[in-house]
C-alpha cells in the first residue's frame, strides 16, 4: 500500500505559524489585507473565490472580494484594479481568472504590482523562481511553492533526485520545474510532444503530473521497483462529473511509492501557498512603512 501524501496535516500546522503572524502584525496595528478582483459569475471561480475568502479570514485576515460585471471594459477593468492595488491598506490582490473575452488582450502577469502579486505570475517574481535566488524574498507562485512545501513536509529530499514534470505552463510545469532545479533534483520537463513519456517517468524518483487530463496516469506510465513518489496537479471531472486528478488513483495505491491525492493534495497546498504569499507581503510592506 503506498502513502497517501495528504495536504491536511500540512495545512494545519502552516495555519498555526500564520495565525501567530497575524498577532503579531496586529501588535504593529496591521491586519494583512487580501482583494480579489472577481469578473462576472463563472460558478468555478465564484468557488475558488470563496474558498480562498474563508482560509484567509480563518486565518485574521481579511478578504475583499470586488465582484466586476461580466461586461466591463478593459478601462474600466484597469481603473479598478489600479485603485485597489494603490491602497496602502492592501497587502495582498489578485484577479481570479479567466477574464472575459473582452478583457483577452491584457497582460494579466503584469497586472498586479510585484510586491502585492500573491499569485506570483509577475515577472520580478517568476524571475526569482526560474533563478532559484531570493526566493525567501519573493512572492513565488502558489501551486509550485506548495508542491515543494507538501515534498519538504513529507521529508523528500530533492538532492540527486530524478524528477520528471509533465506540463510546460509558466503557471505550473516551469516553475515547479526549476524549485526543483534549485533543490539539487535532475529536472526533466515533458509535455505533448514527448517522444515517448513512459521511458521519462519510469526513470523518475518523483513525477508531477500538471496535464489536465482525468485518469490519465496510469500504471503503465510507473516503475514500481523504485518507489517513486507521484505528485497529481491536474483538477478534472470524470466521465460522471466526479472531481479527479491526472492520475488513476487505484494503480497508485499498488504501484507508487506514495502519491497526493485529488481532492485534498495540491490544490489546498495551492491556497496555503496564497496566504503565506499573503503574510509575507504584509510583513514586507509593514517593514518598508507602506
Ligand atoms: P496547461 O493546459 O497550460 O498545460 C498542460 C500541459 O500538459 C501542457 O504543457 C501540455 O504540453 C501537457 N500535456 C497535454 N497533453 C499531454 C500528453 N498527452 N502528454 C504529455 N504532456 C501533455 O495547464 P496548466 O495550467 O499547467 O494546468 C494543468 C492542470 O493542473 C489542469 O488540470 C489545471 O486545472 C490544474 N491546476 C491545478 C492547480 C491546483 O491548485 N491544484 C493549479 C493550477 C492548475
Amino acid at each position: 500500500m503506498s502513502k497517501i501524501l495528504k495536504a491536511n496535516p500540512i495545512v494545519e500546522s502552516s495555519s498555526e505559524e500564520l495565525k501567530k503572524k497575524a498577532e503579531s502584525l496586529l501588535s504593529r496595528g496591521v491586519t494583512p489585507r487580501l482583494d480579489v478582483i472577481l469578473v462576472g459569475s463563472n460558478p468555478a471561480s465564484m468557488t475558488y473565490v470563496r474558498n480562498k475568502k474563508k482560509r484567509a479570514e480563518g486565518l485574521g485576515a481579511i478578504c475583499n472580494i470586488h465582484h466586476l460585471d461580466e461586461q466591463i471594459s478593459t478601462e474600466e477593468f484597469l481603473a479598478k484594479v489600479n485603485s485597489i492595488q494603490a491602497d496602502p491598506a492592501v497587502h495582498g490582490c489578485f484577479v481570479q481568472l479567466p477574464l472575459p473575452k473582452q478583457l483577452d488582450q491584457i497582460n494579466t502577469h503584469q497586472l498586479i504590482r510585484a510586491d502585492k502579486d500573491v499569485d506570483g505570475f509577475h515577472p520580478l517574481n517568476a524571475c526569482s523562481a526560474f533563478s532559484g535566488e531570493e526566493l525567501n524574498q519573493h512572492l513565488i507562485a502558489c501551486t509550485p511553492s506548495g508542491i515543494i512545501d507538501m515534498l519538504d513536509f513529507y521529508d523528500y529530499d530533492l538532492t540527486g533526485k530524478k524528477v520528471v514534470v509533465i506540463g510546460r505552463s509558466m503557471i505550473v510545469g516551469r516553475p515547479v520545474a526549476m524549485l526543483c532545479l534549485a533543490r539539487n533534483a535532475t529536472v526533466t520537463i515533458c509535455h505533448s510532444r514527448t517522444k515517448d513519456l513512459r521511458e521519462e517517468t519510469k526513470q523518475a524518483d518523483i513525477i508531477i503530473s500538471a496535464i489536465g487530463k482525468a485518469n490519465f496516469l496510469d500504471k503503465s506510465f510507473l516503475n514500481n521497483q523504485k518507489n517513486q513518489v507521484v505528485i497529481d496537479v491536474g483538477i478534472n471531472l470524470d466521465e460522471n462529473g466526479k472531481l479527479v486528478g491526472d492520475l488513476k488513483a487505484e494503480d497508485m495505491q499498488e504501484y507508487a511509492g506514495a502519491y497526493s491525492p485529488v481532492p485534498g493534495g495540491v490544490g489546498p497546498m495551492t491556497i496555503n501557498s496564497l496566504m503565506k504569499n499573503l503574510f509575507k507581503a504584509a510583513e514586507k510592506l509593514n517593514e518598508l512603512g507602506n
